[in-house]
């Protein structure tokens, strides 16, 4: 199978923030990722844009330095890296005064398409999408993208909406939640809407349960001030596991277009139940392993912020009601796994009289470590001695399925960095998407709040708190053993 590349249009991207830790982690590195596939073309133009006092060459040394420590040794060509790093320009720039902006001005191209990565602390957005403005750098046709945290609650993220709504259309805005971009989660929709085999028994009818589980291993050291006014349900839940939710149960969209999709997520999320306190399950890890523990992280001692979170979650509409959704994601847990298990009903009557071994259908996609998918079936257990069951996997790993050419399959920053470019609104979040999350999100924070609700203790390594078990043991239900 050979993955074909097909080129965007030459582009200007301004990448405010452009000497932060995102664009050195992520965004250089991914950009470089397409520039040796072919996808970004050698007459585009990557403009960082920050407070330090560079010029180009020092913006393309530390490019260079980000490409050397974050692309893989194979991928780093000398020849290449030169070509890419001559894409390159720096201006500093004060996104809060007047430093900076004209000589962006005179960068930018007209009649390129043009983009601006918004990477940066959320507080500066309304000061650079005025700016934009003001110096008629940006165009109707200019697009911007945000990153998380799209606010902190409702009204954080509806002030973050009405300053980007004053200067760009709805349509302009690319909030990104990288998840979106996974290819296993894409792949989802894929499995659910191009084959006829899951949608009619995609309901709560013959569907038990779904779990969806994002486990860490790392804790938040070194990032614990910053993570400690967060937490699991802030950081995790209302975004990148609100967005897996919402890939499960949404209505099939009649087209695969931006608001088409995006519409059918936001009836999701308005149809989410309120959960109630006894349905969730708050932990912080304890120290352990020869590492302290959550409270010296944070460096908060009264810290009541939870590193890990289970619930149920109830939808009612008519293909979820009675059909719970069990969500867990956690930091210093056992594995670095994520995944998605939709288990289906065992089947209404069992002809062999064996129901201590019926197992019902599962079907599980892997996010991480290696992305595919499981479906679990029975079968008659080989051999003479009758009619015996047993459960077997169809497995299809990604990597192995796809052999080398997945190797070049974009990451999650590259996929959507080249969407923005292509003005594909698809796999980003709309305002009004987001807002619904934090509407769902936010009473479930002040309940904590008002109650002085203090997280249950977990050792590091562990599944989680105990009581965590019997979030679903109470259901007659069980956590799907990660590891
Ligand atoms: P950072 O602190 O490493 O970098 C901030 C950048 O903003 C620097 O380039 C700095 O020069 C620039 N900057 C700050 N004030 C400025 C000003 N007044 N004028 C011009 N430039 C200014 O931050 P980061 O980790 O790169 O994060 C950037 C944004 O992305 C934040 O909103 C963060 O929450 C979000 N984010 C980061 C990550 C990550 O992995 N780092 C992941 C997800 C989201």
């Amino acid at each position: 199978m050979v993955s074909r590349v097909i080129p965007v249009e030459p582009f200007d991207l301004v990448i405010f923030g452009g000497t932060g830790d995102l664009a050195k982690r992520k965004i250089l590195p991914g950009l470089y990722r397409r520039f040796i596939a072919g996808q970004m073309p050698a007459n585009s133009q990557i403009v960082g844009a920050a407070r330090a006092d560079l010029d180009t060459d020092g913006y393309r040394a530390l490019a260079r330095a980000a490409i050397e420590e974050f692309v893989a040794k194979d991928k780093q060509d000398e020849a290449q890296i030169a070509a890419f790093l001559a894409t390159l320009n720096y201006t500093s720039i004060d996104a809060t005064g007047i430093n900076g902006w004209s000589a962006l001005r005179t960068l930018m191209r007209p009649g390129m398409v043009s983009a601006f990565y918004f990477s940066v602390a959320p507080s500066l957005f309304g000061a650079i999408a005025e700016r934009l403005h003001e110096h008629g750098i940006a165009n109707p046709d200019s697009r911007i993208v945000v990153e998380k945290p799209f606010g902190r609650d409702l009204a954080t993220a509806k002030a973050l909406n009405a300053v980007l709504a004053d200067h760009f259309t709805e349509g302009q805005i690319y909030r990104i939640d990288h998840y979106l971009g996974k290819e296993t989660v894409q792949n989802l929709m894929a499995v659910r809407f191009a084959n006829i085999l899951f949608e009619p028994i995609w309901k709560a009818q013959y569907i038990d349960n779904v779990q969806i589980t994002v486990g860490e291993t790392v804790g938040v050291e070194g990032r614990g001030a910053y993570y400690d006014k967060s937490g699991a349900m802030r950081d995790m839940v209302q975004n990148h596991m609100m967005q897996l939710l919402c890939l499960i149960a949404m209505e099939p969209p009649y087209k695969f277009d931006p608001n088409a999709v995006r519409d059918e997520k936001l009836k999701v999320i308005r149809a989410l139940d309120p959960v109630q306190p006894a349905d969730i399950v708050r932990g912080q890890y304890l120290a352990g392993g020869g590492q302290g523990g959550y409270i010296e992280h944070s460096e908060n001692p009264a810290s009541k912020t939870e590193s890990y979170i289970a619930m149920k979650v109830g939808i009612s509409n008519w293909r979820w009601m009675g059909t719970p959704f069990y969500l867990r994601t956690g930091k210093r847990l056992r594995s670095r796994a994520s995944e998605i298990a939709v288990t289906f009903k065992a089947p209404p009557h069992s002809i062999f009289g064996m129901s201590d071994s019926m197992h019902e259908n599962v079907l599980v996609i892997r996010l991480q470590p290696d992305e595919g998918m499981t479906l679990t079936v029975m079968i008659k257990e080989p051999g003479p001695g009758g009619m015996r069951l047993t459960e077997v996997p169809l497995d299809m790993s990604f990597a192995e399925a796809l052999g080398a050419d997945h190797a070049d399959v974009p990451d999650a920053y590259e996929r959507l960095i080249m969407d923005v470019i292509r003005g594909n609104q698809t796999l980003f979040m709309r305002g009004d998407e987001v807002e619904a999350a934090w509407a769902w999100t936010d009473p479930i924070i002040q309940g904590w709040e008002a109650r002085g609700d203090k997280p249950k203790g977990y050792d590091p390594g562990s599944a989680g708190p105990d009581d965590a078990l019997m979030l679903l043991h109470r259901d007659g239900r069980r956590w799907r053993d990660i590891r």
